[in-house]
């Protein structure tokens, strides 16, 4: 059995369970916290709700961890762990227990894979990628202590890799340190700026090209950038 429901901008799959109200209104709200950040909604996707272990292992793919309760698989498909689940998950693993909040998190990674245009699959450092998926799902967070070792800095919040094991640091100091960057430039720049810097990553950017865009936008360099809010 399949279950289906096709709204405007997206539609939602369940290959267990009947999809519930609660669910729609929670996508429909997550949805429209993005748009309204975004100031434009985003090009047709899928939700895929996944009620058990071995469902959202098969549609995650590479992107599986235990810990994780949700992922952007593709720029046009994102996988939840259902509401149950996501308790389950968020007992042994902390992190979120909201569904709302984790939806908002996923969605925006779908808008900045296709902003300003679909397909833009490009996604830039991983702190900004991440450090925006934060900023809209708006949950509160502690400002984290920032570790002495630069290797391990560079090794993970400054990488443009996605980082494949959870380590202990990584919940209180790499979510949260992309949170507080994201945020400074934001409160310091304003959201404009950032969104000018995510229209120019293309399909083939590299990662000079987006420091080079970085730098224009900002009329300084990312590293510099970085020290200035370290210092804040
Ligand atoms: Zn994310």
């Amino acid at each position: 059995m399949i279950y289906k429901i096709r709204l405007k901008n997206f539609e939602i799959i369940d290959y267990e369970d009947p999809i519930s109200k609660r669910i729609i209104e929670t996508c429909k709200k997550s949805y429209g916290m993005n748009k309204k950040f975004f100031g434009q909604d985003t090009y047709f996707f899928r939700i895929i709700i996944c009620n058990s272990e071995k469902r959202f292992k098969k549609e995650m793919k590479k992107l599986y961890a235990a810990w994780a309760k949700g992922g952007a698989v593709s720029n046009s498909k994102i996988v939840v762990r259902g509401p149950k689940e996501i308790i389950k998950c968020y007992i042994k693993y902390k992190g979120t227990k909201s569904l709302e909040k984790m939806l908002t998190h996923e969605i925006c990674h779908i808008f900045m894979l296709n902003y300003p245009e679909r397909f833009n699959t490009v996604k830039g450092p991983i702190w900004l990628f991440e450090g925006m998926a934060t900023i809209v799902e708006d949950r509160k967070r502690k400002f984290p202590q920032i570790p002495k070792d630069f290797r391990f800095m560079e090794k993970n919040i400054f990488s443009y890799r996605r980082n494949k094991k959870k380590t202990d640091k990584f919940f209180t100091i790499l979510y949260p340190f992309r949170y507080f960057l994201t945020k400074y430039l934001i409160d310091k720049y304003g959201k404009e700026k950032l969104l000018i810097l995510i229209g120019t990553f293309a399909k083939k950017m590299k990662k000079a090209d987006y420091l080079r865009n970085f730098q224009r936008i900002y009329g300084k360099k990312e590293k510099e950038m970085i020290k200035e809010f370290l210092k804040s």
